[in-house]
């Protein structure tokens, strides 16, 4: 299945500084902190999820040098950001843009390798992430203060009030395995055009892209200490959380890691994009063929390793079995293996650990009367069939895993739904708020459901896809905090500063009172 060798091989000089290879082929990466690039000699060993072979090593930083480094960027990278003209801000970023187009090729090889993504995937991937640095124009129409007038209040007569927004300083931007190069550089785009400085922690298991990203962001001349890379695991990142310095924490990846960094962290800002997986529901006139198609690209897309991937399906009953039918027609269609083969449009899980995760949840719902229609089975140590299980009785699926976590990989349960009541009761029974989606026309159906489902976004005869923000995105309940979106982020990452400007007594006003 695995079509051969998986090495990494860099062919880009701009890169050529950053990295050796070892004489087994190896890739030892260093890391950038305080502004330089160095091999500390101490790794995170980095493997592929094609075949789980060791293919690189990155260096971690120590913690003096992560504490000395935060403390660079708050006394001079935060304030050589903010100084550094709007407009200018922005060509900056567009210049990053050129670059990674002109640089992609060893990104996008490292998307495929490391991340386990098809080249068409990783091509999208780095146009996205282009896109986003190009729109950092649009983020800007929030970037905007208020004028409160003095007149409403006995107390504030002959005074005036001006709120201005302003950069918290230091933005932590902790990113998942997923998308590592568009996380990194969507959180990159909207913190630093709002004038921050960021530390970037990307995933330590695939931060490649993320180290090549960062050379791109020295190439350009983005002020030197306003932009760190943390090649550090989640583990040691724990011991930075609460450092007062850092004034927002903009995290994406599951809600367990959410919630601990939230009780480590304490009284901050946060963005909080945390774990979902999608339901759907699909009404009786709906276009069937249109439903499952978009189905099974919902649940099978980079094998279900999203945040906004399909996990529930909820038909009505008049239309319960043809579509479940058509699905797993559509379903058959996908050809799982090596992303590197163009044949194959289901690549691997990321570990083979999301794939033990993912049998004991299969084997878990068959014991509770879980019927597979599709899939089921393991094909290799990173590699599943994608799966659609069928379930009759409610109340054993509300017992399942499947209904009670995130399950991140191409599986997803189906079940017949009498109404749309019934259809709202499931959906917000599930701890996560992230999306929904709803395939059909009836127009009243579909407003009952907006108004009662309680998730971030829906997305109507569509699959849910957050792709570039351009609609921000976000969850409630258990799916997290704040809105990750172009012109929406920015909010968050900047602070309300409010000027209470005082004119009493001399003559500007003349109040009637
Ligand atoms: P994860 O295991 O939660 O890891 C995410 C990041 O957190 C990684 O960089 C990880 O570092 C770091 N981390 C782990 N423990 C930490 C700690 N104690 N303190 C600070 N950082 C810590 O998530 P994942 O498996 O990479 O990603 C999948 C999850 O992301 C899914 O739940 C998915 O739904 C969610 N996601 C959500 C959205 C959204 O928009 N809502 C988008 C994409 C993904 P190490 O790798 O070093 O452990």
């Amino acid at each position: 299945m695995v079509l051969d060798e998986t090495l990494l091989v860099l062919h880009d000089s701009l890169f050529r500084d950053i990295y050796r290879v070892r004489d087994d082929g190896v890739v030892v990466f260093k890391t950038y902190i305080d502004g330089e690039w160095i091999d500390t000699g101490d790794y995170i060993e980095v493997h592929s999820p094609i075949d789980n072979s060791l293919i690189a090593l990155v260096s971690k930083p120590k913690l003096e040098a992560v504490e000395s480094t935060i403390d660079k960027m708050y006394r001079m990278g935060r304030w050589k950001v903010r100084d550094t003209p709007g407009d200018k801000r922005i060509e900056l970023l567009e210049k990053v843009a050129d670059l990674l187009r002109e640089h992609k090729d060893d990104i996008v090889e490292s998307l495929v390798l490391n991340a386990g993504k098809t080249y068409s995937q990783a091509r999208g991937e780095v146009e996205a992430s282009i896109e986003r640095l190009r729109k950092a124009k649009m983020d800007l129409r929030k970037l905007i203060g208020e004028y409160v007038p003095g007149d409403w209040s006995y107390t504030t007569l002959e005074t005036e009030g001006i709120l201005r927004k302003e950069p918290y300083g230091i933005v932590l931007a902790i990113t998942p395995f997923n998308y590592p190069l568009f996380d990194t550089v969507n959180k990159f785009t909207y913190s630093f055009v709002a004038g921050n400085a960021v530390l970037f922690k990307p995933s330590s298991l695939d931060p490649i892209p993320v180290i090549l990203f960062t050379r791109l962001l020295e190439e350009v001349g983005i002020p030197k200490y306003s932009y760190t890379l943390l090649t550090l695991s989640g583990r040691d990142t724990t011991e930075i959380l609460g450092d007062r310095r850092i004034g927002v924490i903009s995290f994406t990846g599951s809600t367990e890691t959410g919630l601990e960094i939230i009780r480590n962290a304490g009284i901050k800002q946060y963005i909080m994009e945390l774990g979902g997986g999608d339901p759907v529901v699909v009404l009786d006139d709906a276009d069937l063929e249109q439903a499952a198609g978009n189905i099974a690209v919902g649940i099978t897309s980079y094998a279900g390793q999203r945040c906004d991937a399909i996990k529930l399906v909820l038909p009505e009953e008049p239309v319960y079995e043809e579509l479940k039918k058509l699905i797993v027609d559509k379903l058959s269609k996908y050809r799982v293996g090596d992303p590197r083969c163009p044949a194959n449009s289901v690549g691997p899980l990321i570990t083979p650990s999301v794939a033990d995760t993912m049998m004991e949840a299969v084997k878990d719902a068959v014991e509770k009367g879980g019927v597979i229609l599709y899939g089921g089975k393991r094909l290799g140590p990173t590699y599943v069939e994608p799966t659609l299980i069928e379930f009759r009785d409610r109340e054993k699926l509300y017992e399942t895993i499947l209904f009670k976590k995130e399950i991140f990989a191409p599986i997803a349960v189906i079940t017949p739904v009498k109404n749309v009541d019934e259809a709202i009761e499931i959906i917000n029974k599930r701890r996560y708020g992230l999306d929904a989606a709803i395939f059909g026309k009836d127009i009243n159906k579909i407003r009952k459901l907006i108004r009662y489902l309680e998730v971030g976004a829906i997305y109507i005869n569509e699959y849910p896809r957050h792709g570039i923000g351009y609609y921000p995105f976000g969850g409630r309940k258990d799916s997290g905090i704040g809105r990750e979106g172009i012109g929406y982020s920015i909010e968050q990452v900047t602070a309300w500063k409010t000027i209470v400007y005082n004119y009493r007594g001399r003559g500007v006003w003349r109040y009637l009172v």
